[in-house]
């Protein structure tokens, strides 16, 4: 049943918060319009809670300032916009836009304000991201938002190549939108998207990387793989290192699948972290370049994880990813080959290799996503090791161990006043006692430890 407007204005303005409406309020008794605009109505009637409360207004930015009392900040007063804080909490409030024409297909080459609501709404992206709604209008929905959310539809405002066309980052956002709310793309939005995806290299880095750390973090890992594989190509065109993964037969008993369709199952089977499932979605791009096959018709990619790294490490810099996201992703990549068996032992070590026990549970995740899209006949058997791995892991991380050598209960001041003088030999012997410990050999106490320092 499609919710009627008066149902869906209803909706809103129980979702409106008191400040909104209070900035809402303060601008219509000056005598102008004021509507709440874009992806807060679209959250609300999702029923999300929306991040940010963004109003639209036909006063112009000098007329909000008169007739709002709320202190203001002039945040984009060349776009006509000004943010208002009421109790702590910012409200965006922008004078009704058309934007001028985009000749380099990543920003208007002017805005110009306008007097009608309408044509705000018209330069919009999406039919979902182009409602706006005022307690004294009701919902104005000029291009049927509120059906396509209810079909869960994304779908360009008019034209989709001419939207597409003057902003290719819309591709990136459509594919986002899809991804985050599990909404599917209208055919002609699709399509335009497909054949506009060449836009995207006059997006800046940080506006692709953006929404891309936002398209990952979906909550329904299924579907975000879904539209992955629908749009392999757009992702392609941010990621060409991963061009070659594309329907790459792995020739190996383990896998069924080619190696993009195994990385996207991979990143599928992710909790949603941005940067684990950014991993997945990456973590065999070394296999390309180290397949090698052998007599018997078996390809083999020895080295594919370090290959993989340097590859990851060179396309996330080019992409402006922050240095954090990078050195977890190029670690987690690194180290993904490397499955470890169910001892103590083993889960001591992999927690000394990984340093940081959120890095540790992150590895094994990717380790279990990864077996879990390989054959089946390749995995049987196998099912519990890595589930009893991690029961041990945490396990390990309960007792009073040392996972490097800075958490040894004894340093290299023990050691020179002990006779040992600065220098690599002093490292070495720190490094020894580590392995005794990391070993169960010896436990991680200063007496114990003291008693095994040579002389
Ligand atoms: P988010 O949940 O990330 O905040 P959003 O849709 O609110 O999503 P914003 O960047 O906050 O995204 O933009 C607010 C509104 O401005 C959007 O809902 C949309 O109406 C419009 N908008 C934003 N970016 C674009 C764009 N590149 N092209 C056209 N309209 C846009
Ligand atoms: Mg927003």
């Amino acid at each position: 049943m499609v919710a009627t407007p008066e149902e869906l204005s209803e909706n809103l303005a129980k979702r409106t918060p008191a400040s909104v409406r209070a900035v809402m309020a303060q601008l219509q008794q000056a005598g102008y319009e004021a509507f709440i605009v874009g992806g807060c109505v679209r959250d609300a009637l999702l029923g999300r809670e929306p991040h940010d409360w963004d109003m639209t207004t036909n006063a112009t930015p000098d007329q909000m300032k008169q007739a709002i009392s709320y202190h203001s900040i002039d945040t984009g007063l060349k776009h006509g916009t000004i943010t208002f804080v009421v109790d702590h909490e910012p409200i965006e409030v922008t004078t009704y836009r058309v934007d001028g024409a985009y000749s380099d297909g990543r920003r208007p080459d002017s805005v110009s304000f306008t007097t009608r609501l309408e044509d705000d709404l018209a330069r919009r992206d999406f039919t979902v991201n182009a409602m706006a709604w005022s307690d004294a209008t009701g919902v104005v929905d000029p291009f049927g938002g509120a059906q396509d959310l209810q079909n869960k539809l994304l779908r360009c405002v008019g034209d989709a190549n001419d939207r597409f066309s003057e902003d290719g980052l819309r591709v990136m956002r459509a594919l986002r939108f899809a991804a985050v709310y599990g909404f599917s793309v209208e055919e002609g939005t699709a399509s335009a998207a497909h054949e506009k995806k060449w836009m995207l290299s006059h997006v800046s880095e940080e506006r692709i990387c953006t929404e891309l750390t936002k398209m990952m973090k979906a909550p329904d890992g299924q579907h975000l793989a879904t539209i992955v594989k629908q749009f392999a190509d757009v992702m392609l065109q941010i990621m060409p290192e991963l061009e070659p993964t594309y329907g790459l037969d792995q020739e190996n008993p383990h896998h069924d699948r080619d190696c993009w369709t195994h990385m996207v199952d991979v990143m599928a089977q992710l909790p949603p972290d941005s940067t684990l499932r950014l991993t997945g979605l990456v973590h065999d791009a070394g296999k390309p370049a180290c397949k090698v096959k052998g007599e018997d018709g078996v390809a083999h990619y020895l080295g594919h994880a370090e290959e993989g790294a340097k590859i990851v490490e060179a396309m996330l810099r080019r992409l402006k990813f922050p240095r954090r996201v990078i050195d977890e992703a190029v670690f987690l990549v690194a180290q993904h080959d490397t499955w470890p068996v169910p001892t103590m032992r083993s889960a001591r070590r992999f927690l000394a290799r990984c340093g940081d026990e959120e890095i540790a549970r992150k590895l094994l995740a990717l380790m279990k996503a990864d077996r879990a899209a390989h054959a089946p006949a390749s995995v049987a058997g196998k099912e519990r090791e890595l589930e009893d791995f991690g029961v041990l892991m945490e396990a390990a991380l309960k007792e009073d161990t040392a996972f490097t050598v800075k958490d040894l209960e004894v340093n290299g001041r023990d050691l020179l006043e002990r006779g040992w003088e600065q220098g690599p030999g002093l490292g070495a012997e720190l490094q020894r006692l580590f392995d005794l410990v990391l070993a169960g050999d010896l436990p991680n106490e200063r007496a114990a430890l003291l008693a095994a320092i040579k002389m």
